[in-house]
């Protein structure tokens, strides 16, 4: 059976009672994306694809001493201790059930109820990155995690980051062996550190050798993608690295949400190309 535009729009309409006009980045939009993070064998397949790649490579990484997968390393690098640095979300953890239980309760995003489901810090990991994980720090690499999770009390007396916290028991919930409270860089951790990995990325390369980057945006590996830049622009980018794709960058599949749709201006629908 053929599924067109209309059909999509009644299954909507039926199944959230929301409205449907014109194809945009809200969370109408959102199901069959979901859908895909929930039920897809090709969605784990993906993932276990990228940490098998970065497991291949692994050793070649540690052992030579001029490898290196990012731009904000400095000189004299080579003889840093080596490290690989890890995006959280849709990277080594899966929050598809957030965005699930969002559109079961035909809501839409909000950092109250996004701080709920990281205090459960019951997200599960991605396939292969457990295993990926461990392996790599008992070779003796450091393991950094830089994310945009943000860090903000939920109280007045409260801790100043609990969301740090949540995230580390989420990750040694899945079954990460160790992970270290410093290697955790949040969101606004520090005045200074934006959504713009850039800085975070530099003060872990200015004390360690960083063999591999592993995320879903393509903030996580490059800086200055995330506005003011178009969807070509950023395509030049891909392509103009395209030899670290899969040796030291490595990108899982996030259709739900990401830069790559914050860049595009509204309406959305006008980026759509048909023949
Ligand atoms: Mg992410």
């Amino acid at each position: 059976m053929k599924i067109n535009f209309k059909m999509v729009c009644f299954l909507s309409i039926a199944i959230f009672t929301m409205g449907c006009a014109v194809p945009q980045s809200n969370d109408n939009n959102t199901f069959n994306s979901t859908l895909w993070l929930q039920t897809a064998s090709e969605y784990k397949a993906n993932a276990i694809q990228a940490y098998n790649s970065a497991a291949h490579n692994i050793r070649q990484a540690i052992t030579d001493q001029s490898w290196t997968a990012a731009l904000e390393q400095g000189p004299n690098y080579s003889s840093l201790p080596p490290a690989i640095i890890l995006d959280v979300d849709e990277t080594v953890l899966n929050n598809s059930q957030y965005q699930a239980q969002l559109m079961m309760d035909g809501a839409a995003f909000d950092p109250e109820t996004w701080n709920q489901w990281m205090a459960m810090a019951s997200a599960p990991a991605l396939p292969g990155a457990v295993n990926f994980i461990n392996s790599v720090s008992a070779m003796g690499v450091e393991v950094f995690y830089i994310t945009n999770r943000e860090c903000k009390p939920r109280s007045e007396a409260g801790p100043p980051c609990p969301q740090e916290t949540d995230t580390i028991d989420n990750l040694l919930e899945v079954g990460i062996k160790e992970v270290k409270p410093e290697n955790v860089l949040l969101r606004r951790e520090k005045p200074e550190w934006s959504s713009e990995k850039k800085s975070r990325r530099e003060e872990v390369a200015s004390r360690y050798r960083i063999l591999m980057l592993f995320g879903d945006d393509l903030g996580d590996f490059l800086p200055d993608v995330k506005k003011n830049i178009t969807p070509m622009q950023r395509d030049d980018l891909v392509n103009e690295y395209k030899d670290n794709w899969g040796v030291k960058w490595f990108v899982f599949s996030n259709p739900i949400y990401g830069s790559w749709m914050g860049i595009l201006s509204d309406p959305k629908s006008s980026y759509l190309k048909g023949y």
